[in-house]
């Protein structure tokens, strides 16, 4: 079977696996490459994939490098006539086809193998793009914030995740691949691995299925489990790891399961818990013991926040923190304020004089630099690359001189005031991040040994 077009694609498309087709900036369509003859539901070709760019036989989409255009094929429809219609533009949508390729309408086989016609690029498997296009079970986890959480609970090649629910399974790719250290050299040898809980049947076996598709088995090991109740233990034994990541209503609920000791049941209720299901005897902490655990939570209300952080404080967490990660677009655009304007065509906004005024300081700053490391001669602030002193520069710094220059001499591209702009608000709120770490167990025997490899110990 090999491994997983996730974690090595190698150079080409290759059969039994999945690529994705990018059809469009906003489109992408995963597909699982078919080798082989024989029809496939009716076309004579095998499997074809259909899209507003054109129809793609799977056969012309292998063995290609990654990245490749792939331009569409008139496809044989066999048993489903002789007419069919062209598929390979949308009414309204900008259209990856060549100008003037017809839409919707009736052809014949002979017309359709002179046609023009769109077309695809195939792309290999990443997490990224996974994310944008796999089918949404549940909300998911997006890149922004799941590249920010693994960084910091130090998802590294070769430890072990606990994480759960899987959901859609858009963390769950991500984390495989920030685990993966390779293929094992034995069946001793240390390797990653995601341990994935999800309690809803439905989802259980889909993301299950995907597991298999994706070929991430050994990998990720998914377990159907009500965590709040159940824990993490996977066939009754210590997954051992070193990282914890919960995208669930009340993480608050798991994280009794995930303490170095059992906790009591009067612990328990005096932070407004039940008592944990597991008997006293085959309680095992799923953490690994000699390591610092590194604990994210992922939740949207502030509320699931502060029931976390106090429960998480009274079981021992320390270095608790929240972070929200938010998307801010700056906008960088020239103005174009043509001095030689009357006053209201300026556009002397707002934005505009408040970029006058950080010119003014950058300008400042940058003399006091010039200064400090001898150079007396009086410098121009240039933001771009090209250090003529022309009018286009006396633009940006709204030299007085400028107002006599004739703005058809000023290059295009530097023609007017460079302006930023940040977005008044913040529109978009995915979750809060509450991270926190939980020590390492400090036994006597481990003093003890730790006192062996001292090194004035002996
Ligand atoms: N992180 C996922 C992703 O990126 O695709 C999305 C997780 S989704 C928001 C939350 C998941 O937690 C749901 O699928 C839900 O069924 C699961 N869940 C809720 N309570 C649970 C529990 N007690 N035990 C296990 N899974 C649970």
């Amino acid at each position: 079977a090999g491994i997983s077009p996730f974690l090595e694609p190698g150079p080409r498309t290759r059969p039994n696996s999945l690529a994705l087709a990018h059809l469009s900036r906003d489109s992408i369509q995963p597909v699982y490459l078919q080798e082989g003859s024989g029809a496939v539901d009716g076309y004579a070709e095998g499997a074809v994939i259909n899209t507003r760019f054109g129809s793609f036989p799977h056969s012309t989409l292998l063995d290609k490098p990654w990245g490749s255009q792939i331009r569409a094929s008139v496809v044989d429809t066999g048993s489903r006539g002789r007419k069919r219609k062209l598929n390979n533009s949308v009414d309204g949508e900008a259209s990856n086809t060549v100008p003037g390729t017809p839409t919707s309408e009736v052809a014949t086989t002979k017309d359709l193998k002179t046609a023009p016609s769109g077309f695809i690029h195939i792309l290999p498997p990443t997490p990224e793009i996974w994310t944008t296009s796999l089918p949404h079970r549940t909300q998911v986890v997006y890149t922004p914030d799941y590249s920010y959480i693994l960084h910091r609970i130090r998802a590294r090649p070769g430890m072990k995740i606990i994480e759960a629910g899987a959901g859609s399974g858009s963390f769950t790719h991500a984390s495989a691949r920030a685990i993966y250290n390779g293929t094992p050299k034995s069946a001793q040898d240390a390797r990653g691995k995601v341990f994935s809980f999800e309690f809803n049947e439905d989802r259980y076996q889909k993301m299950q299925k995907e597991i298999e598709d994706h070929r991430l088995e050994g990998i990720v090991e998914i377990t159907h489990r009500d965590v709040y109740n159940d824990g993490f233990l996977v066939n009754g034994e210590s997954p051992e790891a070193e990282c914890v990541f919960l995208d669930l209503p009340a993480p608050w609920k798991a994280l009794p399961h995930l303490s170095r000791r059992r906790p009591t049941p009067s612990e328990l209720s005096s932070i407004g818990l039940d008592a944990l299901n597991t008997p006293e005897s085959e309680w095992k902490c799923p953490l690994r013991a000699d390591r610092t655990t590194y604990l994210c939570t992922f939740s949207p209300c502030i509320e699931q926040v502060t029931k976390t952080i106090d429960v998480m404080r009274r079981l021992g967490w320390m270095e608790i923190e929240m972070v929200e990660v938010a998307h801010r677009r700056i906008i960088v655009s020239r103005e174009r304020i043509g001095l030689n304007l009357p006053p209201n065509e300026r556009g002397m906004n707002q934005t505009a004089a408040n970029v006058e005024e950080a010119m003014g300081k950058l300008k400042e700053i940058e003399g006091r630099f010039k200064k400090f490391h001898g150079k007396t001669e009086d410098t121009d602030v240039n933001m771009d690359d090209d250090n003529d002193e022309t009018a286009d520069t006396k633009h940006v710094n709204g030299n007085a001189d400028s107002k006599t220059e004739d703005p058809l001499s000023v290059k295009p591209w530097m023609a007017g005031r460079l302006a930023h702009r940040t977005e008044p608000e913040l529109k978009t709120h995915t979750s809060y991040l509450v991270f926190a770490v939980l020590p390492q167990e400090w036994t006597e025997s481990q003093e003890m040994a730790a006192f062996e490899t001292w090194p004035c110990g002996k």
